[in-house]
């Protein structure tokens, strides 16, 4: 049974969050309890459009209801706080769980459409130093469902169709690659998200044998492989997982995710005054990346509180972007989205938890 554990002939289902459901799942819960099974394209619209309570859900007798929460989890996605930037419209939408743990996720507009970035764990263990997330600590992985509910239920508060997806929020999503596999999945399904693999991008700190695993999917996701700095010495002093693959190591599963999928890779590069914002440090990069299948994002980082990270001068960040192209890079910098609302990676869980405590 696919959705939960027999014991003695009774299913056990209750860790099971709603939005970790998907048709087929609804279908057998269906039969099972002896309901029609038209109710379960019905119940699946409603998960799908953002519901995580069975409230909403008015089509649906009030008695099938209550035995969908004897089985499942509902609720959570307490909005705890939101944020509108005045810049450009970027929104922020702070969440508490079913079991308190916050999560963050962001809505960007662009001229394409809504770009929506999403949190994969409630916090993060990969300890880069200029990250407001690893200053917290880990809580635990999300499930898919709930890395979907994000989608949806931002979704559902904009009153606007998402265009597309990041797996760029607080978190390593490889670090919880089943269940990220999993929301990859249920956002493709037609009769639910339908958003394409193409419209989602997973962004990793680089944790090498997952991405061989993951090119062996066949997906056509687009990665980002977080670099931040063109040699293992520079990239060891502000990311561990640098102590465990080598930028050698990295650039050859990197290579083989371009064979395999024929999707160009984007590289994060933040750049942080007097650290990695020098010309040599781009001259390296150039020599690293030439003839690939990449792209480099430079970014001009939010200053994170609590760390000794200052972003470079723009005059710098031109200097590195006109290295970069005239060795043949491809190169943009990355408007930096929602300054004004702490809109990088985990500054306004932190300041929301450490408000709290
Ligand atoms: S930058 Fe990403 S991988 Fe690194 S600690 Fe922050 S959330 Fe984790």
């Amino acid at each position: 049974m696919p959705y939960g554990k027999r014991q003695k002939g009774r299913l056990i289902l209750k860790e099971k969050f709603c939005l970790d459901l998907n048709l087929n799942d609804l279908t057998c819960w269906c039969e099972e309890r002896g309901i029609p099974k038209y109710r379960a394209s019905q119940i699946y619209n409603w998960l799908s459009s953002g519901c995580v309570t069975t409230d909403e859900m008015t089509n649906v007798p009030k008695k099938v209801r209550a035995m969908l929460e004897e089985d499942f989890i509902f609720g959570g996605f307490t909005l705890l706080q939101h944020l509108v930037s005045e810049l450009d419209g970027t929104e922020k939408f702070v969440f508490a769980l079913h079991d308190g743990n916050i999560i963050e996720t962001v809505a960007m507009r662009y001229k394409t459409g809504i770009s929506v970035c999403i949190s994969s764990q409630a916090g993060c263990k990969m300890g880069c130093a200029f990250c407001a997330s690893a200053k917290i600590g880990f809580g635990r992985d999300l499930s898919a469902g709930e890395l979907l509910a994000q989608v949806s239920v931002t979704q559902k508060m904009l009153g606007e169709r998402v265009r597309s997806v990041v797996i760029m929020g607080i978190g390593e999503p490889f670090d919880n690659y089943n269940n990220v596999l999993g929301f990859i999945k249920l956002a493709n399904d037609p009769e639910g998200l339908n958003l394409g693999a193409r419209h989602i991008t997973l962004s990793t700190c680089g944790l090498v044998p997952k991405i061989e695993e993951f090119t062996k999917e066949g997906l056509q996701v687009n990665l980002a492989v977080s670099l931040h700095a063109p040699n293992d010495e520079l990239r060891k002093k502000l990311m561990p997982v640098a102590k465990a693959y080598s930028i050698e190591q990295l650039m050859n599963a990197c290579r083989e995710y371009t064979k395999a999928t024929g999707r160009r890779i984007t590289f994060e590069y933040s750049l942080f005054a007097g650290v990695n914002d020098t010309p040599a440090c781009a001259s390296e990069l150039v020599k690293l990346l030439k003839g690939g299948l990449y792209h480099v994002n430079l970014i001009a980082a939010n200053k994170v509180p609590g760390t000794v990270f200052t972003s470079a001068s723009p005059a710098k960040v031109k200097q590195f972007r006109d290295i970069l192209e005239s060795g043949g890079i491809n190169a943009t910098v990355r408007r930096e989205m929602g300054s004004d609302i702490m809109a990088a990676c985990g500054q306004l869980r932190r300041g929301t938890i450490e408000g709290r405590s």
